[in-house]
């Protein structure tokens, strides 16, 4: 079904690193990296090195001033008159501060997505993942959310300019797709899908059901913010019903998705109440829509997720195991409880501060029910019923 895949990766994406104790840590693509490579998942020929981006690439979003500011607050010693503006450019706060070497990281990152991009509408892969992508919550001319460059904005633009395709872009992950929605958010040919936790209660506090796109784009954003304590099974209702309906109606040629991992309920970023079995079925929908809508045409990005032990390296390999139509990802279906390798924990448990996981996919038996369900239920129905009601 899925032809050449390919999995594409730098290991300057490793550098995309504020500090050891910052959420976003590169060690969850080191840990994904070798969770595949135990299962056989990774073989050479699947594997693509990234090009890094240029200039002319990250003008295609970023404003040429911002570029210049990140480049001299990547110097080992930043000159005083940057440092005075480092926060005028989002690059001061907690969430995304400044680092040596971030320029060149963040143009890797950008890259990466670039090289999945090309791959696959050149129509040497099918289906290609970066990992290291998905920073979606970066401005124009403002770093946020422990984001630098917005890689996916950059290959959309690229994509609209080299190969006119229309683009479906897919936010999966539980913060809003902020960055993406708003550079895209009056253009008809791109159309913009996030699911996330509301942003009355999370950042980036945007992603309301109103926020539907502006003048020719009207209607080309999609926005699904759901409640906080959202479960596996209404969280899936919402994400079928209203990606089969987007997709329907906007036919895309290509599909650009972002895989953070952050509505997990481990997550400790969110207050969201899922389990592995989301980045289990998230995968099998959109791939099934790529193929019946895009002749395959999917591109797939990481982003957030910050239980980088527990969830981030299962959820992660879930997915290059869908896209490669691995026999693992089959065995799952019947078997969610299939245990992980002895190797990886071994490898891994003694850096680790808490005990890794053992198995592919949660134990569920052994889960708390959410006390108000029901009513959290309801309430994603309605705004579900919001979102369709003014869908063509
Ligand atoms: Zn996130």
């Amino acid at each position: 079904m899925s032809g050449k895949v390919k999995f594409v990766h730098h290991d300057k994406d490793l550098s995309y690193h504020f500090h050891d104790s910052h959420p976003f840590h590169p060690i969850r693509l080191q840990l994904t990296l070798d969770l595949l490579s135990e299962v056989g998942a990774l073989p050479e020929d699947a594997k693509l090195s990234s090009r890094q981006a240029d200039e002319k690439d990250l003008l295609r979003v970023h404003s040429p001033d911002y570029i210049k500011a990140v480049q001299a607050l990547s110097m080992k010693d930043p000159a005083a008159e940057w440092l005075a503006r480092a926060e005028q450019y989002g690059l001061l706060d907690e969430d995304t501060p400044f680092f040596a070497g971030m320029h060149e990281a963040s143009s890797y990152i950008v890259g990466g997505t670039l090289t999945a991009v090309e791959a696959v509408m050149s129509g040497s892969a099918t289906h290609a993942l970066h990992l290291g992508g998905g920073l979606h919550h970066a401005l124009i001319a403002k770093a946020a959310g422990f984001c630098v460059y917005n890689d996916a904005a950059v290959a959309i633009s690229y994509i609209r300019e080299k190969y006119k395709a229309r683009v479906l872009y897919i936010d999966t992950d539980v913060h809003h797709g902020d960055g993406v929605q708003w550079s895209f958010y009056s253009d008809p040919e791109v159309c913009t899908y996030s699911i996330h936790e509301t942003g009355k209660y999370l950042f980036p506090g945007t992603g309301f059901v109103n926020e539907r796109g502006e003048h020719l784009g009207y209607g080309y954003t999609v926005n699904l913010p759901l409640q906080p304590y959202t479960e596996d099974d209404s969280w899936m209702e919402c994400f079928t019903e209203s990606i089969r309906r987007v997709t329907a109606y906007f036919k895309p040629d290509l599909i650009l998705s972002q895989h953070g991992c952050d509505a997990h309920a481990m997550d400790p970023l969110s207050h969201m109440h899922c389990s592995m079995r989301i980045y289990n079925q998230m995968p099998e929908l959109i791939h099934e829509l790529a193929h019946t809508y895009c002749g395959g045409k999917w591109v797939a990005v990481g982003g957030g997720g910050y239980d980088i032990w527990k969830v981030v390296p299962r959820a992660w390999s879930l997915l290059w195991l869908e896209m490669s139509d691995h026999p693992l990802k089959k065995k799952l279906q019947n078997h969610p409880l299939t245990p992980l390798p002895d190797e990886w924990i071994h490898r891994w448990q003694s850096q680790a501060p808490v005990s890794l996981p053992t198995e592919w996919l949660d134990d569920l038996s052994r889960w708390e029910a959410i006390p108000r369900r029901d009513e959290i239920t309801a309430k994603n129905r309605e705004t579900l019923a919001a979102v369709l009601q003014d869908m063509p």
